[in-house]
């Protein structure tokens, strides 16, 4: 990856970054699906969200030098071309869905930044050799149509496309259909108002990827840091536990005679979060959060208990110390389920190192960190070299209508964004 050089036009470039516009876009994408109430409700592929997308590119798409274009999977593009026509471009963005009642951030702003950056780039008349693509994904969040991560999963692996056509929302409406809508609205719109298109088929080259996020977290805040550079998303195990028993009268049954369901599943939860909490590592994250108990009578003892264990940690030798403790802590007669394991996915280490620098030389405080949620870079990070930004949340508060962040920190992410954006896609003479 050559990103040698180039520092005195990617420091221009992030001066050229326009706090207040960039507010300006963020609460103008956040009138789309805006509830009176407070928050945001534009889940993926409704009206809302289609009308989102389309006000997002048409600021662009009618200026010289770019084009839009939307996949397979109903992910929409804006390219910035580039001088050389044939390179792989470079690509930003995120998502404009929201969870049912979601924030003005979450995906928006990591989109609403890469257009800034496009902005920038306009307003110093900066050209780049690679084109540079703000994309926006289909389905990130997995409310409307489960699973999440539809629009980033299939570009990077066309074929999973397949398995999520037929998936319905709950009022029946299959995502194939949710589909075939939003190309047809997004080419209808295209060709109306004339803009320049462009073909993308999924799974198409990329160069390398960085998305901008909200931390959804409180590390940043807490620590008064402006931007975080995600090394990598954490793995995820879930599991369901089931503990068997014998039902028995509360009263009648001396303690010494029970097979109690409760009583063994409670032992075997403070086992392992008691680890979690006691094995000295800040990054182990273990929640329990199902819990059932049948028959669920006061004055009966339980004869059947399952509940789910959450096991997130960067280092798989970490979760298979907890699944150590369930195993050793297992009452007779009870089962693990493996609900999902998902492995940590690392950030490509030039990318991490890429954004790191841009922090330096831009002056933002800044840490590296994990990532505790799923996005859109994790499926990419296994298709191109990708990396994220993230912007502070104050009080970590996400997928809710108190979302939020200082616009001054989501312009110091932008900028940093921008920095990188340039020195991957290398500025070059314009053509004239
Ligand atoms: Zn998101």
């Amino acid at each position: 990856m050559n990103v040698n050089g180039f520092d005195a036009a990617a420091g221009a470039l992030a001066q050229a970054v326009q706090a207040q516009r960039l507010a300006q876009r963020l609460r103008g994408l956040a009138a789309h699906g805006g509830v009176p109430t407070g928050g945001v409700a534009r889940q993926a592929l409704t009206h809302e969200e289609l009308a989102a997308r389309r006000w997002l590119a048409q600021d662009f798409a009618a200026r010289p030098g770019y084009r839009v274009g939307i996949d397979a999977a109903a992910n929409v593009y804006v390219r910035r071309c580039g001088v050389d026509a044939g390179a792989a471009p470079v690509m930003t963005g995120s998502h404009v869905d929201t969870q049912p009642l979601g924030g003005w951030l979450d995906g928006a702003f990591g989109v609403v930044a890469g257009l800034e950056v496009f902005d920038a780039l306009d307003s110093l008349g900066v050209a780049t050799r690679r084109p540079l693509d703000v994309v926006m994904w289909t389905n990130e969040e997995g409310s409307r149509f489960a699973p999440g991560l539809m629009g980033a999963v299939s570009f990077t692996d066309p074929q999973r496309l397949a398995d999520f056509l037929p998936v319905a929302d709950s009022a029946g409406v299959a995502f194939e259909t949710a589909r075939d809508q939003a190309v047809t609205d997004f080419e209808t719109h295209a060709q109306r108002l004339g803009w320049s298109w462009m073909d993308r088929p999924l799974g198409a080259p990329v160069h390398a990827y960085v998305e901008a996020h909200i931390e959804q977290g409180p590390v940043l805040e807490a620590q008064g840091l402006q931007v975080g550079c995600v090394t990598a998303i954490q793995g995820v195990r879930w599991y369901r536990v089931s503990v068997p028993g014998r039902s028995a009268h509360a009263g009648t049954t001396p303690l010494a005679n029970r097979d109690d369901a409760q009583a063994k599943a409670i032992a075997m939860a403070h086992a392992v979060l008691g680890h979690a909490r006691d094995c000295g590592d800040e990054r182990m994250r273990v929640t329990i959060g199902r819990w059932e108990c049948l028959p669920g009578s006061i004055n009966t003892i339980a004869d059947h208990v399952s509940f789910t264990v959450d096991a997130r940690h960067p280092d798989a030798q970490a979760l298979d110390a907890v699944r150590t403790v369930m195993d050793a802590a297992l009452p007779d007669g009870a089962h693990i389920e493996v609900l999902q394991d998902k492995p940590t996915v690392q950030f490509a280490p030039d990318l991490v190192a890429l954004a790191t620098a841009g922090c330096e030389a831009l002056g933002m405080r800044h840490r590296q960190m994990l990532s505790g949620a799923f996005h859109d870079a994790m499926p990419m990070a296994g298709f191109c070299p990708t990396a994220m930004l993230f912007a502070p949340s104050i009080a970590g508060v996400s997928h809710h209508p108190a979302e939020d962040t200082p616009i001054e920190d989501l312009a110091a992410c932008t900028q940093v964004l921008a920095w990188c954006l340039l020195k991957l896609a290398e500025p070059a003479p314009a053509s004239t």
